[in-house]
């Protein structure tokens, strides 16, 4: 079976709902796609192994084995933890063309992938601390 045909079923919530189970800060950066303040992360500097969660839903996004310090102030990852874990989006605000990277089970805004990234896949997943929590394995 393929990553398309595992991919978990949508979760779908209203934002009145996303309000009452987010912080004020998590709802600002998961569900109306903000961005914390470079450096202010919780997860920037984390040295714990184990997996970052959706902190909207609960899936696995980054394993800690493909985290790297970028020096950009957010927790960068090399990849995700499985392909169909993310979805990516071209994103024009700002006056810039990025590419945006969302849960692909509720949607929520987690980062943006860049293509400076370090071997084996040249990119960077530059990802909000208050988009992610963690598990210890
Ligand atoms: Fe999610």
């Amino acid at each position: 079976m393929g990553d398309t045909e595992r991919r978990a079923e949508r979760l779908v919530k209203s934002d009145a709902e996303w309000k009452r189970l987010l912080s004020p800060e998590q709802y600002r950066v998961l569900r109306e796609k903000g961005t914390e303040h470079p450096g202010s992360g919780k997860y920037y500097h984390w040295k714990e192994a184990g997996a970052f969660l959706c902190a909207a839903c609960g899936q696995e996004l980054f394993s800690t084995k493909v985290k790297y310090e970028s020096g950009s102030g957010w927790p960068s990852f090399w990849e995700p933890i499985s392909p169909a874990a993310v979805e990516e989006i071209t994103d024009t605000s700002h006056s810039m063309t990025r590419t945006e990277v969302v849960c692909s089970r509720c949607g929520s805004h987690l980062g943006h992938v860049f293509d400076d990234g370090p071997k084996p896949t040249g990119l960077r997943y530059c990802i909000n601390s208050l988009s992610l929590s963690f598990r210890g394995e």
